[in-house]
C-alpha cells in the first residue's frame, strides 16, 4: 500500500478543503422516505461496509458492478454505463424508488484497473451523477448523491482506522479536477482534522 501514500494525502486535502464532506443523513432521509438505489463496486473486503454505512440512513437496492459509481463516468465503459441506467430504472419501477447512492471507493481494484487514482475515482463518479441526472425523467428522479468510500486502513495516514463514507457534489467537480496540495500538504492543526473526520459516517459492520 506504500505506493497509494500520496493519493490518501490528496483524499486528506480534499476532506481538509471541504470538498468531500460529511454525509448528511437527516437530509437523506428527507430526499429518499423509500430508500434509494445504491450503486457501487461489490469489493468483498468493502462492500458489507458500504451496504451498512448507506442501509443505515435509507432502505438501499444494490446494484454492483466492479468499480461501481465510476462505471457511470465519461468514457469510461459505455456497455456497463448502460447496464447500470437500465437497472436503476426498473430498480425504481419494482421498488418505487426514485433516489439513488452513486458510490465509488478508494482502493479499488477496477479504478486501479482503469489506470485511475483517488482524484480520477471521484471526477468519474461526480460526471456519472450528471449521466444519470440527462438520462433519467425528472419527474422520477428525485436526486442522486455521489458517494465516495476510503479504505482508511493501513493508509498511515490518520490515527483512527476503517472505512468511512463521504459526500461529494457535483458543482465541485472542477474545483476537484484542479484541487493541488499547498506545499505544507496536510499539515492543518490538529483541531481541524478532528472537525472534519468527527462527522462522516461510520460503517457498523
Ligand atoms: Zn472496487
Amino acid at each position: 500500500m506504500e505506493h497509494l501514500y500520496p493519493e490518501f494525502v490528496l483524499a486528506e486535502g480534499l476532506i481538509q478543503a471541504n470538498l468531500l464532506q460529511e454525509i448528511d443523513a437527516p437530509r437523506i432521509k428527507e430526499r429518499a422516505p423509500n430508500g434509494a438505489v445504491l450503486i457501487s463496486c461489490g469489493d468483498r473486503d468493502r462492500f458489507k461496509h458500504h451496504f451498512t454505512g448507506c442501509n443505515g440512513i435509507v432502505d438501499v437496492h444494490p446494484i454492483c458492478l466492479n468499480g461501481g459509481g465510476v462505471l457511470l463516468g465519461d468514457h469510461v465503459d459505455p456497455v456497463r454505463r448502460k447496464v447500470l441506467l437500465e437497472d436503476c430504472v426498473e430498480a425504481f419501477d419494482v421498488k418505487g424508488l426514485s433516489f439513488v447512492l452513486d458510490l465509488a471507493h478508494f482502493p479499488c481494484g477496477k479504478c486501479t484497473k482503469l489506470g485511475y487514482g483517488f482524484r480520477e475515482t471521484v471526477v468519474r463518479t461526480l460526471e456519472g451523477k450528471a449521466f444519470l441526472k440527462r438520462s433519467i425523467p425528472a419527474e422520477r428522479l428525485k436526486g442522486v448523491l455521489p458517494l465516495i468510500s476510503i479504505d482508511w486502513r493501513n493508509a498511515h495516514i490518520k490515527q483512527e482506522h476503517g472505512v468511512k463514507l463521504y459526500a461529494a457534489h457535483l458543482q465541485n467537480l472542477e474545483a476537484i479536477a484542479s484541487f493541488e496540495l499547498s506545499e505544507s500538504g496536510i499539515a492543518l492543526p490538529a483541531s481541524r482534522q478532528d472537525r472534519h473526520h468527527r462527522h462522516p459516517v461510520e460503517s457498523r459492520a
